[in-house]
């Protein structure tokens, strides 16, 4: 009996050992993936990384996250790392500088166009085609509302600017892979590239309490595809959490701000055309 029960506790104490390990691996990989630590740290443990250094990146996380930044991986901060939520970084690396920056609008490219065609080429099993054709029109259309933007679906052959594509775990581009239901639901690539990709193991609903809601991520994403990065503003569609389907979804006054101003350095009329070109060869953008 007295064996029996040394053994359990020292089982129990194994399990809550590997746990700890387990969520600590966790939390590195989740603050490399998202941008607050060097990605070369993702696969380590805390113990191999410089407690400053960890602390640093924690506090950034609970910033981001409107969190109270104590540097502590307290139990608050673990349940905001178990969101889902979107794959792109929180935070941009500039360059090979170690200086990080928050608002990336300044690194990423924008479309010199404003005529954008879109396809699909890879639609999920969990819905039928054309509902997802009807949300990601939608999606669209909430940012071609606040923009000069105008989306087109393209269902010819002929290469589209977008490529959206439901995808599955590693599939071929540098982004943090999907990683099943849950956690990331999607990501997509700053202009000019054109790329949104959803995770397929998604439970997608349209309209429904449970499950993923498309448009809501879709929206997200295009935002993304347009050149916005993450906001700390809590009801912006462009944070990075995603908090469960809201019925009234729309864009926040942050998103059509930070877009507008993006848009209105980008496409001047002619008059401003030379301008913006010189301020552009003269670094003034970047
Ligand atoms: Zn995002
Ligand atoms: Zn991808």
């Amino acid at each position: 009996m007295f064996l029996s029960l040394v053994l359990l506790i020292s089982v129990l104490i194994h399990q809550r050992d590997a746990f700890s390990v387990s969520s600590d691996t966790e939390a590195m990989k989740y603050l490399s993936n998202f941008g607050y630590l060097d990605p070369a740290l993702g696969d380590t443990s805390t113990s191999f990384v410089s407690g400053e250094t960890v602390r640093r990146a924690i506090s950034d996380f609970q910033s981001f996250a409107g969190l109270n930044p104590t540097g502590e991986l307290d139990e608050e901060t673990s349940i905001w790392m178990s969101k889902p939520r979107c794959g792109v970084p929180d935070i941009i690396h500039e360059g090979h500088s170690t200086r990080r920056k928050r608002n990336a609008n300044k690194k990423v490219s924008r479309w010199k166009k404003k005529n954008l065609t879109y396809r699909i080429l890879k639609y999920t099993t969990k819905l039928k085609n054309s509902d997802v054709d009807r949300e990601i029109a939608r999606a669209f259309q909430m940012w071609e509302e606040v923009t000069e933007f105008k989306f087109t679906p393209k269902m010819t052959e002929k290469k589209a600017d977008i490529n959206i594509r439901f995808e599955s775990r590693i599939h071929g581009d540098d982004l943090p892979p999907f990683d099943g239901p849950g956690r990331i639901l999607g990501h997509a690539i700053f202009p000019e590239s054109g790329e949104a990709h959803f995770d397929e193991e998604e439970a997608w609903t349209i309209n429904e309490t449970n499950g993923t809601d498309l448009f809501q991520v879709a929206a997200h994403e295009f935002g993304h595809i347009l050149g916005l990065d993450h906001s700390e503003v809590k009801p912006a569609v462009m944070k990075p959490i995603y908090d469960g389907y809201e019925r009234d979804f729309k864009l926040h006054a942050d998103d059509i701000q930070r877009i507008q101003r993006q848009r209105h350095l980008v496409l001047p009329d002619y008059g401003n055309w030379y301008l913006i070109k010189i301020l552009t060869a003269i670094g003034f953008f970047y």
